[in-house]
């Protein structure tokens, strides 16, 4: 029996996650974490039950607390970091919050000795150095989600990793691949939500039509593997059916293929080093391939991949300043209050003003006040966030 701690339970992720251990007497759902979508928590309680549940904001906890009398309730930070660290027994954190909120709650999780599932790629673009430490010093194991990710793990079980030559993740291209860069300059919400392979929450959907996401998947891929960025390399390859590679020194290619669905990856960390077979996993029918393609990762086209690769390099905080520029204008996008490419502008000009005043030896406090900065100083031009 594994014992489960799950944040973000409501959303994409989260939904899938419980849909795999649903029909599994192996999994006990001990705790979870949510946002504001109270109705979908409480069907999860019910169905559920698990012992601690948090929720964003405290009204919905008082409420909450007031009509389930035998579980124990959190709210806000201090709730997420319940959840994450809830009950001495063992079990497995999975992190599906979507931004940086996921960071203190994991590397809690982590000092309490418990293995992590990562969905949540912020927490390792942002805090990358520091949990790479703290996963060593308290021996903990961090599993890939992230389709990418969990692809390059199983492409490196193939070989030995100093005879890697380079990853190779590889982008679907999101919403707007086929588009100009003119062709951007009037391009609305609702257009870049029509991903075209993969339904998920809203705030990667975008990240995908920017590039963000695969920008912050290489940054995530460094620090996962401890791989150096001149040997990580996207392409882009529109089927979604390879879901990244590694090339060896000998020229040979593992490649991870099937067809694009989050339940792969978030079954094979909850069942690694099985796999196991799942009824909601349809297997891929070479013979009904209509081809697979790639293309080159256009950096021109493309200018926030080429800054992921800048920031990455620079280390320190400015992998925070990428992500945290980007969280914020990401959401000011989905409000209407700027425009699609607006989110490039603004992620550039901080990464600019932030670049001459880089700070290399971070701690937690360093990232969180960068983040507090960044968000601040990008939403004072708008009247409303
Ligand atoms: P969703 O937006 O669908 O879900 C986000 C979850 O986080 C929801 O449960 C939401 O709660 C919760 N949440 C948001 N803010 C807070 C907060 N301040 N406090 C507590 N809970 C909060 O996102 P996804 O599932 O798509 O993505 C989750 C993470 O996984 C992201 O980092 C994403 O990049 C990554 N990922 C996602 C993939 C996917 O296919 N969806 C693929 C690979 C990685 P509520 O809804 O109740 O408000
Ligand atoms: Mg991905």
């Amino acid at each position: 029996m594994k014992n489960i701690f799950l944040l973000g339970a409501t959303g994409s992720i989260g939904t899938q996650t419980l849909q795999i251990i649903k029909d599994d007497n192996n999994f006990c759902l001990k705790a979870i974490a949510c946002g504001k979508n109270i109705s979908k928590a409480k069907e999860i309680i019910e169905q559920f039950h698990p012992e601690y549940v948090s929720v964003e904001n405290k009204e919905d906890y008082l409420k909450l607390k007031d009509e389930y009398k035998n579980i124990t309730f959190g709210y806000g930070l201090d709730g997420l970091i319940g959840a994450a660290t809830y009950s001495n027994e063992k079990g497995v954190l999975i992190n599906a919050v979507v931004g940086i909120v996921g960071l203190v709650p994991t590397i809690e999780a982590i000092k309490k000795g418990r293995d992590i599932l990562l969905a949540n790629k912020e927490t390792l673009v942002t805090g990358g150095e520091i949990i790479s430490r703290l996963v060593k010093e308290y021996n903990v194991n961090l599993f890939p989600i992230d389709s990418e990710h969990s692809a390059i793990y199983q492409c490196l079980l193939g070989g030995k990793k100093e005879d890697v030559s380079k990853l190779i993740i590889t982008a679907s291209g999101g919403a707007f691949r086929d588009l100009s860069r003119d062709e951007l300059e009037n391009v609305t919400l609702d257009d870049a939500l029509k991903h075209p392979n993969w339904s998920m929450g809203t705030k990667i959907t975008i990240d995908c039509a920017s590039m963000v996401n695969k920008g912050l998947e290489v940054i995530e891929a460094h620090y996962l593997f401890n791989i150096p960025y001149e040997k990580i390399e996207t392409i882009i390859h529109k089927e979604s059916l390879i879901h990244s590679m590694v090339e060896y020194n000998d020229g040979s290619i593992i490649a991870q293929m099937s067809k694009p669905n989050m339940m792969l990856p978030i079954a094979y960390a909850l069942n690694h080093p099985f796999h196991l077979p799942n009824k909601n996993l349809e297997k891929l029918d070479f013979t009904k391939l209509n081809g697979i393609t790639f293309k080159k990762m256009d950096e021109e086209r493309f200018p926030m991949i080429k800054l992921a690769y800048k920031v990455g390099l620079l280390g320190g905080i400015m992998p925070t300043v990428y992500n945290s520029s980007n969280e914020v204008a990401v959401n000011l996008f989905m409000k209407n209050k700027i425009k699609f490419l607006d989110i490039e502008k603004i992620i550039i000009n901080e990464v600019s003003k932030y670049e001459s005043q880089n700070i290399n030896k971070i701690d937690i406090e360093t990232i969180l006040y960068i983040d507090k900065e960044v968000k601040n100083d990008i939403m004072k031009n708008y009247e409303v966030f």
